[in-house]
């Protein structure tokens, strides 16, 4: 987290009736348009990200409606997990993990369930793999479905043009390229979407998305905002316009090649066959637990990589280079790699891969 983000966040906390407070959620929500690209409203909610999932999942689709749930790792899963708690039946498109979606079998699913919607992560985080949402829009409309979106970990890491892409619905969080601590999350509806939110009889009280539209459209909300994190968020948007949304992706990119090489220059093999900007997967190599390679390197060397979730524990590590993230966070983890996989018996060439991702760093 930037520390511009944290002092905004430490200031006096302002009244959420004031009109001052009106002013900075309605400077948030233009800031959340320009960076999902669209002219379609934005809400925020207090909530982590599957809040935001959650509120999708309640507000557009109906009791008896079905889904179509592309799962590639723990969060095409979650889907699929609030899919069963709402009852609503789905088609799943189960996806290796680490690969990416075939549009054709998202299309196939779509024509054999009569689904109301696509359900989908544009980067897997869990996997470090990347969806092909743009391809996903067309097959949406040409099906008469809605294209869900979850952007966490996409949005503010690669171009995620909302309405170019006709995605319906967008979710992020706070807490991964949004540059903030978590609790906060946002979600942009289509007027298809906005459509669906008005004929679902779901229940819905805490996430009833009209309630929140219609508050927010004049920088109020249905409850208690988060107002310390919406201060932050004011920040960080602007952050990533001073900077400006290009650089931001080039920047993403940069960090994700010169990562991606410093694992290749390991002699390691990259995960995901269609990598995301926001962090790379790496097989951890035979005869090294990947669990205990995340916790010597923390231990040892004080140094924060994620490990593999749920079948990946032990067989993937995960080289963060999103959101307040550079050349030497990545040449930080990179040489991490190297120590640890050293430490724990595995012949590594020092500064192999460190040396590579310079290479693509000075290009
Ligand atoms: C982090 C993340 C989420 C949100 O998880 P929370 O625990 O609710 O913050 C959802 N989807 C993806 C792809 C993520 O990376």
């Amino acid at each position: 987290m930037p520390e511009r983000v944290a002092l905004a966040m430490a200031r006096p906390a302002v009244y959420h009736r004031a009109p001052e407070f009106a002013e900075i959620l309605l400077d948030c929500a233009a800031k959340l348009r320009r960076l999902f690209k669209t002219a379609e409203p934005v809400v925020v909610l207090a909530a982590s990200a599957t809040g935001g999932m959650e509120a999708a999942v309640a507000n557009l689709l109906g009791p008896g409606e079905s889904a179509v749930v592309v799962r590639g790792g723990k969060f095409g899963e979650r889907w699929g997990d609030l899919c069963t708690a709402y009852g609503v039946p789905f088609e799943a498109v189960d996806v290796e993990w680490g690969r990416a979606v075939d549009p054709a079998a998202v299309d196939a699913a779509l024509a054999k369930s009569r689904a109301k919607a696509v359900l989908v992560q544009a980067s897997e985080t869990s996997t470090g793999a990347k969806h092909p949402v743009e391809a996903l829009g067309p097959i949406c409309r040409a099906r008469d479905a809605l294209l869900v979106v979850d952007g966490v970990t996409a949005v503010g890491c690669f171009d995620v043009p909302m309405d170019g892409w006709g995605i319906d619905c967008l979710v992020v969080g706070s807490q991964k390229a949004l540059m903030l601590p978590p609790g906060l999350c946002a979600v942009a509806l289509s007027s298809r979407g906005r459509e669906a939110l008005e004929r679902s009889k779901h229940p819905r009280y805490y996430f009833d998305l009209r309630k929140e539209l219609k508050n927010q459209e004049k920088g109020q909300t249905a409850f208690t905002p988060a107002t310390s994190l919406v201060v932050g968020l004011r920040e960080a948007l602007t952050m990533i316009e001073e900077e400006g949304l290009e650089a931001v992706f080039a920047r993403h990119a940069r960090c994700a090649a010169a990562t991606r090489a410093g694992a290749r220059g390991l002699g390691l093999e990259l995960f995901a066959d269609r990598p995301t900007e926001a962090c790379t997967a790496i097989r951890v190599p035979a005869g090294v637990d990947g669990s205990a390679l995340v916790k010597h390197a923390r231990e040892r060397w004080g140094v924060t990589i994620a490990g593999g979730q749920d079948r990946l524990k032990g067989k993937i590590i995960r080289l963060a280079h999103l959101g307040w993230a550079a050349d030497f966070d990545v040449l930080t983890a990179l040489a991490v790699v190297e120590l640890a996989l050293a430490d724990l018996g595995h012949a590594v060439q020092p500064g192999a891969g460190v040396g590579a991702a310079e290479a693509v760093l000075r290009a």
